[in-house]
């Protein structure tokens, strides 16, 4: 059954990356053991598809696909490399500072980390809903987010109800 399942989706993902230069992006399902089961996101090039998310209906199937990939179009993604980069460097330098000094880089990537996912979220959402929108359109995107939503924790998260709304305001003209 499960497999079945999970043969839809790579179906579903093999033409979106069929014609692609460079790193391409790789389908990850989590294991059945992941906290967040309803889960998706993009981590460098892996869309990674948690295992409450495997049954979805088709429409949602989509949508997720299309939003996760939409952030590795935009290169949400890259700030996740300059993550990385940031912490070896900090750890490097923070090797070469007295003993008191030494976490203090670290804890200025953590920082700048932090500022970055928070401050820049919402247009990230909304870049990759516009992505997955321009391919399956507005309706498998409304479709998508209120079916995330009935699977996630109430209240609904302020910015998520957001993007419900921006999408159903783009439908409308
Ligand atoms: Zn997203």
């Amino acid at each position: 059954m499960t497999e079945r399942l999970k043969t839809a989706w790579r179906n579903e993902f093999a033409p979106l990356v069929g014609d692609r230069r460079g790193l391409r992006p790789v389908l990850f399902f989590l294991p059945d053991w992941w906290p967040g089961r309803h889960a998706a996101f993009a981590y460098f090039n892996v869309i990674a598809i948690g295992p409450g998310l495997v049954g979805a209906p088709e429409p949602v199937r989509r949508y997720i696909l299309g939003h996760e990939l939409g952030h590795i179009d935009r290169h949400h993604t890259n700030g996740q490399v300059l993550y990385w980069l940031g912490v070896l460097a900090a750890v490097l330098l923070g090797r070469m500072l007295p003993p008191a000094f030494h976490l203090a880089p670290i804890c200025l990537v953590l920082i700048v980390a932090v500022l970055w996912i928070t401050r820049g979220e919402a247009k990230r959402e909304f870049e990759a809903d516009d992505e997955a929108a321009a391919r399956y359109g507005d309706h498998t995107v409304i479709t998508g987010l209120t079916w995330m939503q009935s699977r996630r924790a109430t209240p609904v998260p302020k910015l998520n109800a957001l993007r419900l709304e921006r999408r159903r305001d783009h439908a409308r003209v």
